[in-house]
């Protein structure tokens, strides 16, 4: 069965300066590696709608969402955080990001594509209830989870997160809400510098050495995810997909490679066979070494559609 490849052209268009690692040339090193590849002869592609304030609601307050978009400049960047920036075009951006992850649940439920995948930026995995930080102003995987438990009445949404941060944001927003398992590996001692002690009985935390490698990755998944997934029994699974463990990445030293990652998402698709259906989500959150991000993001895409 087909997936769709959600992006939209305004994802392009938020830039935070010339040397800022995440930066619109991001999205196009993704779409030149699954176009090599042959990926995209088996995805219908979506253009990411406009995330609605209610949508953001149901992860945001009403006052960040409205406070962010009292933010957003009309011209020059406006620093969020030193690393944190809005151009005129960011907010725009980040309703896309939001709106692509809602868009996903709504193709992926319907039963229209098996698995999607959404190549959007800015990422979202930092972003908290109320807080924008770490590049990411909305938590897009968030908004789409809420989505699928409170408006088709999902009961049950496994999220993991493999990149080499932890996902401060998705723990905030979800560490007290039980429909929902969240399964992390980040490396320890990088930024954000959280997710030592879990927020909630239903935060599957693991924080590894630098340098630990694809061995002790592939270990942790199978002695923590794995059984912690099995035994919650999730009804859809979305993924934070970040490729910024890759070894050739500056931003961590976990020292991946690009066949951890199809192997980790082939693992996440045989739970999602054998409990829901094969229904996953995955939505872009970091990845910043331009070749390596698109061969990583072009390796989790095959095991998502379940390519040979
Ligand atoms: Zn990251």
């Amino acid at each position: 069965m087909l997936a769709a490849y959600i992006t939209h052209l305004d994802c392009t268009r938020h830039n935070m300066g010339p040397h800022h690692p995440e930066c619109p040339e991001r999205l196009g090193a993704i779409q030149d590696h699954l176009l090599i590849k042959g990926l995209l002869d088996y995805m219908v592609p979506y253009e990411a709608p406009l995330a609605t304030d209610e949508q953001l609601g149901r992860a945001h307050t009403a006052l960040y969402v409205k406070e962010m978009k009292a933010l957003a400049p009309q011209d020059g960047l406006l620093y969020v955080d030193p690393d944190t920036i809005m151009c005129p075009d960011t907010l725009r951006a980040a309703l896309r990001a939001a709106g692509a992850a809602v868009e996903a649940t709504d193709l992926v439920i319907s039963g229209q594509v098996a698995t999607a995948f959404c190549a959007v930026r800015p990422p979202g995995h930092h972003a908290e209830r109320a807080a924008a930080m770490g590049f990411c102003f909305f938590n897009n995987v968030a908004v789409g989870i809420r989505h699928a438990l409170d408006v088709h009445k999902v009961q049950r949404v496994a999220l993991i997160d493999f990149d080499v941060h932890h996902g401060n944001g998705s723990e905030d927003i979800f560490h007290d809400d039980d429909r929902v398992l969240m399964c992390s590996i980040f490396e320890k001692g990088l930024y954000p510098y959280s997710g030592d002690a879990p927020r909630g009985p239903n935060m599957v935390n693991v924080g590894l050495p630098s340098r630990s490698g694809s061995d002790a990755f592939r270990e942790a998944v199978t002695q923590t995810w794995l059984p912690a997934l099995e035994a919650f029994r999730p009804q859809m699974i979305y993924i934070s997909a970040g490729f910024d463990a890759h070894r050739e990445d500056d931003m961590g030293n976990l020292g991946l490679v690009e066949a951890d990652y199809e192997w980790v998402t082939a693992r996440v698709m045989e739970v999602a066979q054998r409990h829901c259906l094969g229904r996953v989500v995955s939505c872009l959150e970091g990845g910043y070494e331009l070749s390596a991000l698109g061969r990583s993001a072009a390796a989790h895409v095959k095991a998502l559609i379940g390519a040979d």
